[in-house]
């Protein structure tokens, strides 16, 4: 987990300046892209997701599966990926929040019905990823 000291905080206004609409939806104010239209679902490039408000490395392609639900899914976050979850009573269900510690950006969801080794789905709204390609 990061320490506390490189948290990022910003405005409002900061974050809607620096994101896209649709970006600053999502992590900022907890919405879901459409499923199967965001630009990572189907994507099989070979690099790091970062964060799209902070920057920080969140996943790596190598932990990224096709699970056919529209959305980039990934079975465990990067090492040492600043990654906090949080229980989501919203929409009528309980379901594990997953939000970018450093920022606070909300990211997506896990749920428990991933492949394995660890049995889980981290399933992530491609707006707050930014992908990086490995050189
Ligand atoms: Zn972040």
């Amino acid at each position: 987990m990061s320490d506390e000291t490189d948290k990022i905080e910003k405005t409002d206004a900061q974050w809607r300046e620096q994101l896209t609409p649709e970006s600053y939806q999502v992590t900022r104010l907890a919405g879901t892209e459409r499923a199967f239209t965001g630009q990572y679902h189907n994507f099989k490039g070979i690099g790091d997701y970062h964060c799209i408000c902070c920057g920080a490395p969140l996943f790596v392609s190598d932990n990224k599966f096709d699970s056919g639900c529209g959305w980039p899914s990934f079975y465990q976050p990067a090492a040492d990926a600043p990654i906090d979850e949080h229980v989501d009573r919203g929409h009528g269900m309980i379901r594990t929040e997953v939000r970018c510690a450093r920022c606070d950006a909300h990211l997506g969801h896990v749920f428990p019905d991933g492949p394995q080794p660890t049995g889980l789905r981290y399933c992530i709204n491609s707006v707050a990823l930014d992908f990086k390609p490995h050189e």
